[in-house]
């Protein structure tokens, strides 16, 4: 049996996502998805207001959030050439879901802390890609960028800040020329392994599922054997931006590793051209 009533994967304000929590939630509703999860970057923050918008829409809202941590294995040139991709992502992002946390409260409290620190390097982090723009020629204000960031800032709002400069036609843009993974512009950011993330989410009574696999460059047995391999729980299989040959591919591939899948929008906002939901996945594999 198939469903469509899931979006596990999606941001707001809170981190790089263009809209607020309850909009998001509203825009979940009008997509007939009825288990919704908020997922920014490395902060909870947005947990409490999706809740309160989730009750009131009338969906059902899962805890989740997005950790950024150091790539898992080095990326196969084969299966990048197979993608049609120039490189691999140098971080993978590893969702976590906390369905049971309401009775779990000092657990939740723990993996707050640990997450804290991830989250507040954002902004050292921002001031330095700055930095590195001007002595490229393209000086862009802090406080303008910041102003574009409700709560969590991050390469997008810098993206949108100088596509208003000038410097570059599109946000895309931004990202394959200059702020992108070990581009000019690029300053990395302290992450933990994926075996420390998922560690750390087990002990506070999380799932995790591997985002978007499509950004790795793995092929899809290696991946999954080492997803079991390192406790994971599930694949993000069902991602907007994977094609429905490469779905089937992962989805058979966790099948054949006793692992689950997840499915999930991605929802940053709608001027990237999407809408959340309507996300077709397998029910009985569902990580949830
Ligand atoms: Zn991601
Ligand atoms: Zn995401």
């Amino acid at each position: 049996m198939w469903t469509q009533y899931y979006d596990l994967h999606s941001h707001s304000t809170n981190s790089d996502g263009e809209h607020s929590v309850d909009y998001v939630a509203k825009l979940m509703k009008d997509n007939e998805v009825k288990y919704w999860s908020l997922t920014d970057h490395d902060t909870i923050s947005g947990w409490k207001m999706a809740q309160q918008s989730a009750e009131q829409m009338g969906i059902n809202f899962i805890p989740g959030v997005e950790i950024t941590c150091e790539r898992g294995i080095e990326p196969d040139n084969d299966e990048l050439i197979r993608q049609n991709r120039e490189r691999a992502s140098k971080s993978w992002h590893l969702l976590a879901y906390f369905p049971g946390l309401k009775h779990n409260c000092e657990a939740a409290e723990l993996f707050a802390k640990w997450l804290e620190p991830l989250q507040n390097n954002r902004i050292p982090r921002m001031k330095k890609m700055i930095a590195k723009l001007a002595e490229l020629g393209m000086p862009v204000d802090y406080d303008e960028v910041a102003k574009k960031a409700g709560g969590s800032i991050g390469r997008p709002h810098l993206a949108q800040a100088m596509v208003e400069r000038g410097y570059v036609e599109t946000k895309s843009e931004a990202f394959e020329r200059w702020i992108g993974d070990g581009l000019p512009a690029h300053v990395a950011q302290p992450k933990p392994t994926i075996s420390e993330a998922v560690k750390m989410v087990k002990k506070s009574g999380g799932i995790t599922s591997l985002a978007h696999p499509l950004y790795y460059g793995i092929p899809s047995d290696k991946l999954a054997e080492y997803c079991r391999d390192v406790g994971i729980d599930s694949i993000e299989a069902f991602h907007r931006s994977h094609d429905d040959e490469y779905r089937f591919q992962l989805w058979q591939a966790c099948k054949g590793h006793n692992l689950e899948v997840s499915c999930g929008s991605d929802f940053h906002g709608q001027s990237y051209g999407h809408n959340p939901g309507k996300m077709a996945v397998p029910m009985n594999d569902l990580c949830i």
